[in-house]
């Protein structure tokens, strides 16, 4: 049967795969079985300037040599850069001397958060088999590890259970991109995703509940076939789930 895949973001017809986690935050070579999922032209392209502006600031933040050496001549970000001076214009305006002698970078939380909250809505669809809404997202934490002050002991021990060992972490790549799903009890057990990008930064993410429906995992070409949920109803009946 000829099958109809339907962007994940708007419920469209897709014509493109969008990789979880984006592409330009893992390093080459890439590991095999890349994540994608599908999406429309419009809605992937809706991603790529604020991906772009989130790996900008990743690199301005980070100590990992990798990241580093992406800014350097011939180097991804320092391509970026200098095709578009006026991100970087925008980055070197966003880091801020204070009185009290320290330097403070204040970037664009809206565009992180998109970033954030687009990447585990991806890495969702794949563990859970369904798709929920990308609203049902909130990135409520970005934080860098290189500003001590700012890495919450409530994070460290959400990452570890009641014996203080580490919890299982998902290495979708090595030091470069690991995520792991945690009960917050600060926020009434709310299911969270937290994402380790290049022992760089933190990002904490409310995520929703599966629904406790059965769940339909079938693989389809190396993908789990996903049940669709909420407003994509429209496009179940079109696949032979
Ligand atoms: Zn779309």
């Amino acid at each position: 049967m000829n099958e109809i895949e339907n962007c994940y973001f708007c419920g469209k017809p897709a014509s493109t795969k969008d990789h979880v986690p984006s592409k330009n935050l893992l390093e080459k070579p890439y590991p095999k079985n890349l994540l994608t999922i599908p999406a429309c032209l419009k809605c992937n392209q809706s991603f790529s300037l604020d991906e772009e502006y989130f790996l900008n600031v990743l690199t301005t933040l980070s100590e990992s040599p990798t990241l580093i050496a992406r800014t350097e001549p011939g180097g991804s970000v320092y391509k970026s850069r200098n095709r578009s001076t006026k991100l970087y214009e925008r980055l070197l305006k966003s880091i801020i001397q204070k009185n009290d002698g320290r330097t403070y970078f204040h970037a664009e939380v809206a565009r992180l958060k998109k970033t954030i909250e687009k990447n585990a809505f991806g890495l969702y669809c794949h563990k859970y088999g369904k798709i929920p809404m990308l609203n049902a997202f909130e990135c409520v934490g970005f934080y860098p590890f290189n500003a001590e002050e700012t890495r919450p002991i409530e994070i460290i021990m959400l990452t570890h259970n009641e014996k203080f060992k580490l919890k299982k972490w998902t290495h979708l790549q090595e030091n470069v991109f690991s995520y792991i799903v945690v009960r917050d009890w600060r926020r009434n057990n709310q299911l969270t995703m937290i994402f380790d990008i290049h022992n760089t930064a933190w990002c904490v993410i409310k995520i929703p509940f599966p629904s406790s429906d059965k769940r339909t995992k079938r693989k389809v070409q190396g993908q789990y076939k996903l049940k669709v949920e909420g407003q994509y109803q429209l496009f179940e009946n079109k696949q032979s789930l």
